[in-house]
């Protein structure tokens, strides 16, 4: 368990977001991201994707399509020189119509299943590890798995609430979220480590009485 790791959500944080992405083509990696992420793989990180796929349980696609799209993307992240360690995806959703996925799971963020089953599988050290998403679940999922978090903010998101869903740092996009990673690692430039959307400056006052 030495191994450290970034683990990336996939849609609205290595991909530009779209409505349940289905075909290779309609996962476009955003511009500036690749070579973020060469520099932390050269520098020891595994990068590991953690999506969630309920799209599978509701009968949008197939495993088969979800291995299209997924081939795909690992190849356009290794045209810019990036190798994935691993794919995960949770294929459940309780609400779905395929009877063997339509249930309740450990694996569906906010819950850190796939995060663990990744640390077992490829001898990851949590504690040492990160997790960039552009939800709260994400985050959640990252924070209950022991990681440290990084909030791509979209704008999406409401404010979090509980304590687990409060993000290490927050980034406007997810080559600034990479950069805060490098910097905090001592690996790359210094980047605003401090960034914070004046929504979340507010709101974090009220929590915590300030600072964060
Ligand atoms: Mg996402
Ligand atoms: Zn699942």
């Amino acid at each position: 368990m030495t191994a450290r790791a970034i683990f990336l959500d996939r849609d609205g944080t290595l991909v530009h977001r779209r409505h349940y992405p289905s075909r290779p083509e309609h996962l476009r990696l955003y511009a500036g991201v690749t070579p973020a992420l060469r520099r932390l793989q050269a520098a020891g990180f595994r990068l590991v994707v953690v999506t969630n796929q309920s799209g599978l349980a509701r009968g949008y696609f197939t495993e088969d399509d979800l291995r299209r799209m997924h081939d795909h993307l690992a190849a356009e992240l290794a045209r810019g020189g990036v190798r994935l360690d691993g794919i995960y995806h949770c294929p459940h959703h309780p609400d779905g119509v395929v009877p063997a996925l339509a249930r309740r799971c450990a694996c569906r963020k906010p819950a850190p299943g796939m995060l663990h089953r990744a640390a077992r599988e490829l001898g990851l050290d949590l504690g040492r590890s990160w997790l960039v998403g552009d939800i709260l679940d994400d985050v959640e999922a990252g924070r209950r798995a022991g990681c440290r978090t990084v909030l791509v903010d979209l704008g999406t998101e409401a404010l979090p609430g509980a304590a687990e869903r409060w993000p290490d740092f927050v980034a406007r996009d997810t080559s600034h979220a990479l950069r805060i990673i490098g910097a905090v690692e001592g690996l790359g430039p210094t980047t605003e480590l401090a960034y914070r959307p004046a929504r979340w400056r507010a709101a974090r006052e009220v929590a915590v009485g300030g600072g964060g």
